[in-house]
């Protein structure tokens, strides 16, 4: 059963707990022994809450935080009271956005040379020295210098030498399979680019690069879903701790006979008299309409099957094995918890945990456990 929060009737509650986070951060910390550990909090930390995960993380230790868009890193900095928190913006200096970064105390990811040029510019105007990441793409094809970029510039070096390049980075594409030759190859061309930065700290790993190996670590590793409790892929998720619970309520129960359908496009037909539920949560709330009559969820550990389609506010389950006085109208139902994973359903959705995690969504009322840690 849930800790439920009595003032509120929610049709789901999503428990989000704090010290598995901390747990995580400070299992992968310990792992990467000297090199840093930062925390990726893009999309609200994974939909987890960046302000409560970052005042968390804040107060074990971690100084370097990644999100993807400005406005997220001008939220989190409203988090922090003291200013030396690095806080980076992966998806780069937009036009127009260099004074938005210096007033935020932001670090731009630069990803081409356009970036360079502007914030070197910008620097040299506003005689300051403020740092910056540059990201190497080494085939992930997505965001970065080219190494081509990257050799042009090194040749021709201008603007580079006016920039404070505390970081470079790049970003791996297939992590999660270790057995992936690609990793190794991006690691190769990484560590010669890194050569013409003698000086600047470098960075590869995500959460799974983490567990490729401590030739992956370097200077920093960025972890994020696996802070957030998943252990896919390549994680080993036995040390993991789980972080988040789902629970909804049913909120009514009908009677089938044999024949009747269930839900849109009746695509669920009972082949005998069936008990159905009805339960609170739906894709509105991120449990994806890929789910309908594959999944799975859980009452007193017992498995019942999701029949029928997911609609934006509902799904609907099976639970004639359930004696009819042992389940009722309003009771919780488990969809995410210990006997069934946030990677387990991912699985089930065929998707990555990520999707599902930040899908998750506001309109369930999340309750925070332990939270005693979060720096005020
Ligand atoms: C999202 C992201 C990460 C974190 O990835 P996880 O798989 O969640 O650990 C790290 N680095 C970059 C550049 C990212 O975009």
């Amino acid at each position: 059963m849930p800790l439920v929060d009595n003032h509120r009737i929610s049709n789901s509650f999503l428990e989000i707990n704090i010290d598995s986070i901390i747990h995580n951060y400070q299992l992968i910390n310990n792992k990467v022994g000297n090199t840093e550990c930062a925390a990726v909090l893009k999309a609200d930390a994974y939909g987890m809450g960046a302000s409560v995960v970052a005042k968390a993380l804040d107060k074990v230790g971690c100084s370097t935080f990644f999100v993807a868009t400005i406005d997220e890193g001008i939220e989190l900095r409203a988090c922090f009271s003291k200013n030396e928190n690095q806080i980076a913006v992966l998806s780069g200096l937009l036009e127009g956005s260099e004074d938005i970064f210096y007033s935020n105390k932001l670090t731009p990811v630069l990803n081409d040379t356009e970036q360079i040029k502007k914030w070197a510019i910008y620097n040299k105007q506003k005689k300051i020295s403020a740092p910056s990441i540059l990201h190497i793409d080494t085939g992930m094809n997505r965001l970065g210098l080219t190494i081509n970029e990257l050799y042009d510039i090194i040749k021709n070096p201008t603007e580079l030498k006016e920039l404070h390049v505390e970081w470079i980075m790049s970003h791996l594409a297939c992590g999660d399979q270790p057995r992936d030759i690609m990793n190794e190859k991006q690691l190769s061309v990484f560590l010669n680019a890194k050569k013409e930065f003698p000086n600047v700290k470098a960075s590869l790993a995500n959460s799974a690069g983490v567990f490729l190996g401590q030739s992956y670590h370097l200077d920093m590793v960025r972890p994020g879903i696996a802070l957030y409790g998943s252990g896919s892929g390549s994680i080993p998720s036995k040390p993991l701790k789980q972080v988040i619970k789902l629970y909804s309520r049913i909120l009514q129960i009908r009677t089938l006979s044999t024949g009747a359908s269930v839900g849109y496009g009746a695509s669920y037909r009972v082949s005998e008299a069936t008990r159905v539920a009805t339960v609170g949560l739906g894709y509105a709330d991120g449990y994806l309409r890929s789910l309908s009559n594959c999944s799975w969820v859980f009452f007193n550990g017992l498995r019942l099957p999701v029949i029928g389609r997911i609609s934006m506010d509902y799904i609907t389950i099976d639970i004639t094995q359930i004696a009819s006085e042992k389940i009722k109208t309003g009771d919780f139902i488990e969809i995410i918890g210990d006997k069934f994973t946030l990677d387990d359903l991912a699985t089930v959705a065929n998707t990555v945990p990520h999707e599902l995690l930040t899908r998750l969504g506001t309109r369930h009322h999340r309750i925070y456990r332990n939270t005693n840690n979060i720096s005020k």
